[in-house]
Parts: structure tokens; C-alpha cells; sequence
């Protein structure tokens, strides 16, 4: 041993092994002694985890039902860390992540706001999406409370809803501090829908901006108008124009050739915006590629057709008191068919309104006839057959020059399911660019490697897409406007702006 080595002093309670003679006790997620909480309205809802526009949106629109409610900051990795010293083993990525967010911003309250921690135990509470499921998300409500027990909170209190439900859970729920009520759903679907359109646009502009940081700037112009609308109660199909008239004024060039990179996978590694998967997308930007997120809408549609499954499925059960015609299965299958109509429609108006032409609300059906030969569609958990379908349809449809699964390291239903199906669908279509990638947490390095390694081969393919196509010399001016978003079968936005234009001549 060196001498520095030798002259190292452990500290007192390292290696301390007086749990080997203690008794093991059960772990119990309620708190030791009763807690007196705050009442409704002294209480501050926190949540957060989805994309940083769609969080801010959600808190004005909650804020707007007369509660008090706070997004959390977007996860970074010190986050993560603390995710992980909090923890259980064995966990996915996104526990980590958002239970580590939530235990600093407590943190944050109590060491730089001054709170104390009783103040923070009797008047926050946490609300998330909740659930039973093959995969580890049946957990993360537990691992929450563990979490913020070994954490110095204990009692905190953690609100859920089932995301299988959604609007239509209501009177299942126990705890009432926040009324799960269908204008509850209502409010946060259009802050989810309007989101996601902002968002896919943002993701449209942002690569072929003239000046940069123009569209960033545009995008939180944006999210101030419509957050606005919400908290005023006035029209969000005004608001939405308005921000049209925004984005509008960002000068483009978008005859510049860049590959299209899809990215799906798990829902979380795919959607958050930061070290939860590297900043996936403003690297992809940085590299010269225009990316095409999953809208959280795909996820909220999956649920409702899952839904729609089961009900038809225990229509058929076997059963001798069955009635000829039952009315709650009736009732169930109207309010889902209602949720899906309401949800199109909402997303078509404010969609045609700020100018995102060419995207539709995904129909899990086709989606579901597209994967059902290589993903059994009754095997539910993560993403089901949707990302199998994505890659398909991306082949098919000519969507992109480069697809990437985006998932937690060991995700049950990503990677172990959905990924090992792909093998086949890559064998079958060997046109496809297809990048199965896992994060970590850490790992950066080999992370953007792979990336830049299939990147390349996309550039390629958009590159001679472009040079193919017979170039004009009378470029119209319309081509450097967003809200012209022609369709034909090009997938770079270069290419397929020019061979609309020699298709017009
Ligand atoms: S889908 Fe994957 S990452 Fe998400 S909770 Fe399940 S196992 Fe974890």
C-alpha cells in the first residue's frame, strides 16, 4: 500500500454493519404518527415531468381551477443522483430522475427558502400519474414515499391518478384534495394538446432558423399568450392565432438539406427535454438534423384504446347472470368514444389555427393493424405495440431518414420486448435506420457516439434525396414560410419543398 494510500483515515461509521443485529422490520408507506395537513386551500399541488412548455402550461391552467399548483423544474442529473441515493436498487431511469426532482426542490425549500420541513410536509403534496402495470410504473408511487422517507419528509403526501382512467375515474378516488373531476381532465388535456402543438412546430422552425435563438425566443412568446389565456379564462383559439402571428416572424431558410430523425421509445426517455436522455434533441439540432417527437397525445390515445380493448373484451366473458344488454359497459365504451372524439377535435381546431398542417392525431387502430403480426397488441406495459408500429409506419410512409428508440437502461417493455421484436421488422425491412439506444443516466459519451454513427448514414440518405430532385432557379417565397407544409413522398422538409414547387410548374 503507498503511503498516501496508508495515511487515508476512514471515517467513524465507515463500514458500519449494526443492521446484521437489528430485527428487519416492515416497510410501511404511512407515516409513524398522524400528521395534521393543511387544509385545501392552503395547499400547494407540485408536479412536473413532461416537456418544459407543457409544464408550464399545465401549472397555469391548474392555477386557473382555483388551486395553487407549481411545476417543478426540469430533472438534471444532480436530480438523478439524488433519485439514486434515495432509492430502492434496481429502479428505471425515470424514478430516479423525477422522485430525485422532487426531493431537492424540497430540499430547496427547506435550505433556501426557509421553510421548515413540517411547514413543507403539511402544506405541499405531489401529484402524479399512478397505475398498475407488468413494468415497474406499478412502483413509482411507493418508491416515491420510500424516497422521501429516507429523505427527512416523511408523510409527505403524494396525490395520484390512473393514467389508464383518465377522465373517467372520479369517483374511485379516495383522497379528495384535488377534485379529479372531467374539468379537471378537460383543462390539462388542452394544456397537454396545445403543448405538443407548439411543441412539433418549435421542432419544425428551430433547425432551419435565419438567426439563432430566434425560434426559443418565439416559443416562449408563445407559451406567455397561452398561458395568459388560461389564467384569464379567455379564448385559447384567439390565443393560438396570436401565437401564429409569433412564429411567423421568425425568418427561415428552409431549403437547407437536413436528415429527419424520429424519435420515440419509452414515453418518458422520449418526451423530457434534458439529461434524462442527454438532451437528445438539442443535440440532434446541434448535429444538423431536424427531429419529430411523439406528442404526448400518441401516449393518451394508446391509453384510451387500451381501454376501449378491455372493455370489448370482458363484453365476451362468459357469464350465466349476463344481461342481454349490459349499460355500464355501454356507458364505458360512449365516454371513451367521446374522450377520443373530444381529443381530435380539440387538437385539429388549435392545430389548423396556429398553423401545424400536416400532422393528425394518430389512429391507434391502423397503428395496431400495422404492428399486430410481430407485437402481441394484448401485451400492455410501456408503449404496447406502438413503437414497433412507429418504425413500420416510418418505413412505410416514407416519415424519416433515421429512427431512434429512445429507452431507460433495462425498460422491461422497451427493451426487452419491443426491441427484441424489432430485430424481426429490421430483417423484413432492411431499408430502415433504425437506433435502439438505452440511457443510463450516465454514459453520455458512447450515447452520442451511436447517435452520430447513424446520424451520418441519415445525412447521406437526405442529402442524395435532395440532389435528386431537379433544382428550380425561381424559388417562390412561400417555401420559407412554416404554414406551407407540403406532403408528397420526400422526407427531408428541402426536398420536399422543391419537388412541390416542380410538381406546381
Ligand atoms: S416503461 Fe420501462 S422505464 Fe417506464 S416504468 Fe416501465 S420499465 Fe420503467
Amino acid at each position: 500500500m503507498s503511503l498516501s494510500c496508508s495515511n487515508i483515515k476512514t471515517p467513524d461509521n465507515n463500514g458500519d454493519l449494526h443492521f446484521l443485529h437489528h430485527t428487519p422490520h416492515q416497510w410501511r408507506e404511512g407515516p409513524t404518527e398522524a400528521i395534521g395537513y393543511a387544509p385545501k386551500e392552503e395547499t400547494v399541488f407540485l408536479s412536473g415531468g413532461l416537456t418544459l412548455l407543457q409544464d408550464k402550461l399545465i401549472e397555469a391552467a391548474l392555477n386557473s381551477l382555483g388551486t395553487t399548483f407549481t411545476a417543478l423544474p426540469n430533472p438534471d442529473f444532480k436530480a438523478f443522483q439524488t433519485g439514486k441515493a434515495f432509492g430502492n436498487r434496481g429502479q428505471c431511469n425515470p424514478t430516479y430522475f423525477t422522485v430525485g426532482n422532487l426531493v431537492r426542490y424540497l430540499q430547496h425549500l427547506r435550505d433556501e427558502k426557509g421553510l421548515s420541513t413540517e411547514e413543507i410536509i403539511r402544506k405541499y403534496i405531489y401529484i402524479t400519474a399512478g397505475g398498475c402495470g407488468p413494468c415497474r410504473f406499478g412502483m413509482y408511487i411507493t418508491e416515491y414515499k420510500k424516497a422521501l422517507a429516507d429523505a427527512g419528509f416523511e408523510g409527505f403526501r403524494i396525490t395520484s391518478f390512473d393514467h389508464e382512467k383518465g377522465i373517467f375515474q372520479g369517483d374511485e378516488i379516495e383522497e379528495q384534495m384535488l377534485d379529479y373531476t372531467p374539468t379537471f381532465f378537460i383543462t390539462l388535456a388542452k394544456a397537454v394538446v396545445i403543448g405538443d402543438i407548439i411543441n412539433m412546430l418549435g421542432y419544425k422552425i428551430r433547425p432551419y432558423e435565419v438567426e439563432k435563438g430566434t425560434t426559443d425566443a418565439a416559443l416562449a412568446q408563445c407559451r406567455a399568450i397561452v398561458a395568459n389565456a388560461f389564467l384569464k379564462h379567455t379564448s385559447l383559439i384567439a390565443a393560438m392565432w396570436q401565437c401564429r402571428k409569433v412564429l411567423s416572424a421568425v425568418k427561415l431558410d428552409r431549403l437547407q438539406v437536413k436528415p429527419k430523425v424520429m424519435v420515440m421509445g419509452e414515453f418518458w426517455a422520449a418526451m423530457t427535454e434534458g439529461d434524462g436522455n442527454y438532451n437528445l434533441y438539442r443535440f440532434l439540432e446541434a448535429e444538423g438534423a431536424e427531429c419529430i417527437p411523439q406528442p404526448i397525445i400518441n401516449r393518451l390515445m394508446l391509453s384510451l384504446w387500451e381501454a376501449e380493448q378491455s372493455n370489448l373484451k370482458q363484453q365476451h366473458l362468459p357469464g350465466e347472470n349476463r344481461p342481454a344488454v349490459d349499460f355500464s359497459s355501454l356507458k364505458s365504451r360512449l365516454l371513451i368514444k367521446a374522450g377520443k372524439a373530444a381529443v381530435k377535435t380539440h387538437f385539429t381546431l388549435y392545430a389548423k389555427t396556429i398553423g401545424l398542417h400536416d400532422y393528425d392525431v394518430p389512429d391507434i387502430d391502423k397503428l395496431a393493424e400495422l404492428a399486430k403480426a410481430y407485437y402481441t397488441l394484448e401485451c400492455s406495459g410501456g408503449e404496447g405495440h406502438l413503437e414497433v408500429a412507429h418504425l413500420i409506419e416510418a418505413v412505410k410512409h416514407n416519415l424519416a431518414h433515421l429512427v431512434i428508440s429512445v429507452k431507460p437502461f433495462g425498460c422491461m417493455p422497451s427493451s426487452a420486448v419491443s426491441d427484441g421484436v424489432q430485430s424481426l421488422v429490421t430483417a423484413r425491412y432492411p431499408q430502415a435506420n433504425f437506433l435502439s439506444i438505452e440511457t443510463s443516466g450516465e454514459g453520455a459519451a458512447n450515447f452520442y457516439s451511436r447517435v452520430q454513427m447513424a446520424l451520418f448514414k441519415a445525412k447521406q440518405a437526405a442529402k442524395e434525396e435532395f440532389e435528386a430532385i431537379r433544382k428550380d432557379e425561381n424559388i417562390p417565397a412561400k417555401v420559407n414560410n412554416y404554414l406551407y407544409q407540403p406532403t408528397n413522398d420526400k422526407i427531408g422538409t428541402a426536398a420536399a419543398l422543391l419537388q412541390s414547387i416542380s410538381v406546381l410548374k
